[in-house]
């Protein structure tokens, strides 16, 4: 199955927690088919926070989703995840974007990621690696919601 996770995180040394999330990724999840390229992202919801770095990955995987869920649940808390309050500052965060044209809204799981489509900072790094792939409940390709998303918030490539 493809399988979209966005990685993203605020504190800590970011790239090195990005390349650690993406190597415990790959032995726990699948292989990783692409990687984005990294931005760094204003933050969204609670603003008064440090940046955060964000990055795609398109993987392959064999695993359902919740048992995925576990899995990146699992890598954030091992990589230093305190959960405190909603959309706070984290040295790590995995949300599952798309897994292939799923549709699913449980308590522990919604699929798409619910708030993708209002979110730059997602948006422009699927684009980048998947611009023609269709959500599939609003059936709009990665590169049509960019263009239509409203979110004003900073998104810039990084170099480090
Ligand atoms: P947001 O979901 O708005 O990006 P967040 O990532 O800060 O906020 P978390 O505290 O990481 O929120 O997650 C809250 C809960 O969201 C998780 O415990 C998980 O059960 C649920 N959840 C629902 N859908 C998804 C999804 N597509 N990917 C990851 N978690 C999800
Ligand atoms: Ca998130
Ligand atoms: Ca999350």
């Amino acid at each position: 199955m493809r399988l979209f996770l966005l990685l993203g995180g605020n504190l800590g040394n970011r790239v090195a927690l990005l390349q650690q999330a993406q190597a415990q990724l790959a032995q726990a999840v699948g292989p990783v088919v692409q990687a984005s390229g990294l931005y760094e992202t204003a933050a969204w919801g609670v603003t008064e926070q440090p940046p955060y770095l964000n990055q795609v990955l398109e993987m392959h995987t064999t695993l359902p989703p919740l048992e995925i869920l576990d899995r990146t649940q699992a890598i954030e808390q091992v990589l230093g995840r305190v959960r405190l309050e909603r959309w706070g500052a984290r040295p790590i965060d995995i949300d599952l974007l798309y897994y292939g044209d799923l549709v699913c809204q449980t308590d522990r799981l919604t699929l798409p990621h619910p708030l993708l489509h209002h979110r730059r900072f997602a948006l422009v790094p699927l684009g980048q690696i998947a611009p023609d792939f269709v959500h599939p409940v609003l059936n709009k390709t990665n590169t049509q919601l960019l263009a239509e998303c409203a979110d004003e918030g900073a998104v810039n490539t990084f170099a480090p």
